[in-house]
């Protein structure tokens, strides 16, 4: 069949000559996308397989292959995984298929232009891949064939504007990957990618823990010979199954990179041995930044489930609870069945208490890094606080923990966030309740004049301004015995808290003195209010405006107005 010629997507060619004018000063990476594509696409095959879901596929022995031509100045990847069908090759190739990558691309462009090393961490939150090739080949030539199908495409491009497409009937199962080196050239950091050497560098440094082998064929036997039998170049050791001291920080943050495709260290490694009748075992990150798409519907979650060192699934949900949907990791579970599907994973009781473990290890880990890494909690808590702050409204068994690493902005230091233990040590004798005010914005809510009264008697008062807070301040009543109050809403009793003393007396005949003006207020203002009270807590302010104390926030019914509701 004849070559048809493709453009790439509007994106993809930004992408690509980003990447080729390259914003990497390490290129050797290159190598471990597409060992990482392969691996990829190796689990995925075997799974198919064990699921019956592929006929007439070959899995004894699946494994990447690596072949290196000095003279032709090329390298192969090949894998005898999944491969993919001339669609496929259009669609995942050819385009970006995420939809928030468009942005992405454009705020890649003014960081590029800006900092360099802020474009190399944007550009890290969604991994460029396959197309990393390009930042050491003139010419990359795909060929695939789908496991189970008869013929094969042939995909290549020099990552300019366009690609060719080709059928060919001889392909072997699964991918090969061939890229037509550019000349080494150490000021550019591009090495000799055929040299053994640094084959087996790269590999070893970046791809140690994948669980396939990755073989590296032996050069071309010379004249009268036999061929050498390939090198398998990694240990193949799960990073998860290993104990502390045969793993290094540095195979942990690969294997990190290899799940997340965050290239910026994760703030925080965990690990997690259960032993006993649910025995699994458990590796997972806390990222250092929130992923572009924390907030998007239906986003990936960074949980891999494991049987025995087999894949099973990207993306568990089951496995971590939505407001710790941000942790990335690895969980390896002794007994479960690998044709397991998302449904059954929902109910299933050992997956349940393996959850309950994973959350209840995470928020320690967060309570320790509060204890004995401020800044790092700080960072952390400035990068997902608002999304840990959901669990207060759905997970009730973890709620004290999740308020106990809780920030919170406050009228006692504009600088410094508090937590509510250090609000209660603060507080006054006399003083009840944790006082809070939601709004949209701190600015917004700083010269409300709800804070008049209690800034005048030196109350302290939280200042929640994100649209979560408006939500769980209902479900929260109290936090070590002191009820949670706003201070916009009901009436609130400053006295009680024993400054300022006013008498009933005085309260009583305030009330008749201001009766005919409250009289006429309620007239004048008649449906809009429910009510027309005379206040203590204006100091400067004429009048405020509050809602009852299970009435909605205003921001609240902004936010519902929004939703439709
Ligand atoms: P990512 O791996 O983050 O999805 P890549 O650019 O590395 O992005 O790859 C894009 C897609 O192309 C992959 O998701 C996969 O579907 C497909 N792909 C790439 N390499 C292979 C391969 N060796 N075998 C099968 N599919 C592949
Ligand atoms: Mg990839």
């Amino acid at each position: 069949m004849a070559t048809e010629t493709f453009e790439f997507q509007v994106e993809a060619r930004q992408l690509l000559q980003m990447v080729i004018h390259s914003i990497y000063s390490n290129k050797d990476v290159f190598l471990r996308e597409l060992v990482s594509n392969a691996s990829d696409a190796l689990d995925k095959l075997r799974l198919a397989a064990l699921r019956g879901e592929v006929t007439g596929a070959d899995v004894s022995d699946l494994h990447v292959e690596l072949t290196a031509d000095p003279d032709a100045r090329t390298l192969t990847v090949r894998d005898n995984g999944i491969g993919m069908t001339h669609d496929e090759v259009i669609q995942l190739i050819g385009t970006i298929a995420n939809s928030g990558t468009a942005k992405f691309v454009q705020e890649l462009q003014g960081a590029k232009d800006g900092d360099p090393t802020a474009a190399e961490g944007l550009i890290g939150q969604f991994g460029v891949g396959f197309y990393s090739s390009f930042m050491v080949a003139d010419e990359v030539v795909l060929v695939t064939r789908k496991a189970g199908e008869e013929s094969g495409t042939r995909w290549a491009s020099s990552g300019e504007g366009s690609y060719t497409l080709e059928d060919v009937e001889d392909a072997p199962q699964g991918t090969s990957v061939t890229l037509k080196l550019r000349p080494a050239d150490t000021e550019d950091q591009l090495h000799d990618y055929t040299a053994e050497w640094k084959i087996r560098e790269i590999v070893k440094r970046y791809s140690d823990f994948i669980t396939y082998p990755i073989r590296l064929a032996a050069a071309a036997p010379a004249e009268g010979e036999e061929a050498a039998e390939p090198q398998t170049l990694n240990s193949m050791k799960a990073l998860w199954a290993r104990s502390k001291d045969e793993a290094t920080e540095e195979e942990y943050q690969e294997l990190y990179r290899h799940l997340s495709h965050d290239w910026t260290a994760p703030l925080e490694t965990i690990r997690l041995q259960a032993e006993g009748t649910f025995e699994f075992q458990a590796l997972l990150f806390l990222p250092a930044r929130a992923p572009h798409d924390l907030y998007t519907q239906g986003a990936t979650r960074g949980i891999q489930l494991y049987v025995k060192r087999v894949f099973v699934m990207d993306d568990c949900e089951a496995l971590m609870p939505p407001y710790l949907r941000f942790v990335k990791g690895v969980v390896d579970a002794a007994d479960l069945s690998l044709n397991v599907s998302r449904e059954i994973l929902q109910q299933d009781r050992q997956i349940q208490l393996i959850r309950r473990r994973l959350a209840k290890k995470v928020l320690s880990t967060v309570k320790e890094l509060q204890a004995n890494s401020p800044e790092k909690y700080a960072d952390f808590w400035r990068e997902f606080g608002r999304v840990l702050k959901e669990g207060l409204l759905g997970d009730t068994e973890n709620r004290d923990t999740i308020l106990a690493v809780s920030s919170f902005a406050s009228t006692h230091d504009p600088e410094k966030p508090t937590t509510l233990k250090q609000y209660l040590e603060r507080m006054p004798e006399g003083q009840e309740h944790v006082y809070y005010l939601t709004g949209e914005s701190r600015q917004a809510i700083e010269h409300s004049p709800h804070l008049e009264a209690f800034r005048a008697k030196g109350i302290e008062v939280l200042l929640l301004t994100d649209p979560v807070d408006e939500v769980w301040v209902d479900a929260v009543p109290a936090f070590e015995g002191k009820e949670l109050r706003s201070v916009a809403k009901g009436e609130i009793d400053l006295d009680a808290t024993g400054e300022a003393e006013q008498g009933e007396e005085q309260k009583e005949q305030r009330q008749q003195e201001f009766a005919g003006l409250l009289t006429w207020m309620t007239e004048q203002l008649g449906e809009q209010v429910k009510e027309v009270r005379l206040s203590t807590r204006l100091t400067v302010s004429p009048a405020c405006v509050v809602s009852d104390t299970h009435d909605a926030t205003p921001a609240l019914e902004a936010m519902y107005r929004a939703m439709g509701q």
